[in-house]
């Protein structure tokens, strides 16, 4: 599965986040909710259209498709540096497919803050520079294992090392590897280096709990960094979203309104990643249950198949898909059958975000 790393410097937030991400929903008795570790968690992706497909379908249970979360503490200045701890956080870094940075937007002098005040662009530059300096040594014994192809004649090794020495001058200038490559050919090179700083990056600004809309100047300055980089930026408060998180059904709504907000910025925050990771989500629509699944953007029907078990995928024959707006406006699968709109789709077929599919295939 995939998964985001949470990371930032000490005390802006990280674990009440986790902690809130990974308690919210877990009493809903019929999933099977596990914390595989203390810092991996599993979380829910809260989608409205199960409800919809449920007020329909009337099953005996409704499944929300999953996202883990991985808490990373302990990224100081000089863990690029740091050989037993700073290694095995960058490491702890190196195995997450997207990056959510939580930066401090809140003063309270109750929590000392690392640096000795609120300041977003300092602590973003300590982070950045840490995965920077990581990312470099990386390219850079990179290049001279490269370099000596090159001299013994390799043509193609000469276009690897142009294209490592323009990474290593990227990174040099302190900006991220994101975003460099350019051919096919580049981004093959780019992604085999399995670089930091070419993880996708979602900025939180965790605000102070009587600050909600984000009117402290810190705010501002995560956006503006984060628009330069063409990253989103999430604000939310940690301290309230823990509270939300103990809360279920009607409580939470009542809570959410009194706050004037229509879901929880956690609920936000999981919806943000989940578009980060570049994933999408198909239903199925059975009276037993109406779940939701995740796959990656661009998979083929045989792979969403081999999401619910691997025999699927195997066997794979045709998928029956309806479109969720479709089932909806048809009240369900027989309506939409009548109008034409389910449709049977072969091996190439590109599944579509809300997809209401059944597989058919051989054991
Ligand atoms: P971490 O070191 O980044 O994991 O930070 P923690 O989650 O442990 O939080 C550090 C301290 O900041 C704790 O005392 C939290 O209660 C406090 N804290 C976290 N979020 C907020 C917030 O939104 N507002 C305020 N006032 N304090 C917060």
């Amino acid at each position: 599965a995939l998964n985001c790393g949470i990371v930032g410097l000490p005390n802006v937030g990280k674990s009440t986040i986790f902690n809130a991400l990974t308690s919210a929903g877990a009493e809903s008795a019929n999933y099977p909710f596990c914390t595989i570790d203390p810092n991996v968690g599993i979380v829910q992706v809260p989608d409205r259209r199960l409800d919809q497909l449920a007020e329909i379908v009337i099953p005996q249970k409704t499944l929300p498709t999953t996202i883990e979360f991985v808490d990373i503490a302990g990224l100081v200045k000089g863990a690029s540096q740091g050989e037993g701890l700073g290694n095995q956080f960058l490491g702890h870094i190196r195995s997450v497919d997207a990056i959510v940075h939580v930066v401090r937007c809140f003063e309270d002098e109750n929590v000392v803050h690392v640096n000795g005040c609120v300041d977003p662009a300092g602590d973003i530059e300590v982070i950045q520079t840490e995965l920077g300096l990581a990312d470099l040594d990386t390219v850079e014994k990179k290049l001279l294992r490269v370099e000596k192809q090159a001299r013994s004649g390799d043509k193609k090794a000469k276009d690897e090392v142009d294209f490592y020495i323009r990474v290593r001058d990227l990174l040099g200038e302190g900006k991220p590897a994101r975003g460099i490559a350019e051919s096919d050919e580049e981004i093959v090179w780019l992604r085999d280096l399995h670089l930091l700083t070419d993880k996708p990056v979602l900025y939180v600004a965790n605000v102070a709990e009587d600050d909600l809309e984000g009117k402290h100047p810190a705010v501002a300055k995560v956006i503006e960094i984060a628009s330069r980089e063409g990253a989103q930026v999430v604000p939310i408060c940690g301290r309230i979203e823990a509270e939300i998180a103990e809360l279920e059904g009607s409580e939470k709504q009542e809570f959410l309104a009194d706050l004037g907000l229509k879901e929880s910025g956690l609920e936000r925050l999981i919806r943000k990643a989940y578009e980060l990771l570049g994933l999408i989500t198909y239903f199925t629509a059975g009276v037993k249950e109406v779940r939701a699944w995740t796959v990656i953007r661009g998979s083929k029907a045989p792979q969403a198949a081999g999401v619910i078990h691997s025999d699927f995928e195997k066997g794979f024959i045709r998928a029956e898909v309806i479109a969720f707006d479709d089932f909806i406006a048809c009240g369900g699968e027989s309506g939409a059958k009548e109008k034409g709109l389910l449709r049977l789709e072969g091996k190439e077929y590109l599944v579509q975000d809300g997809d209401v599919m059944h597989f058919r295939f051989n054991v």
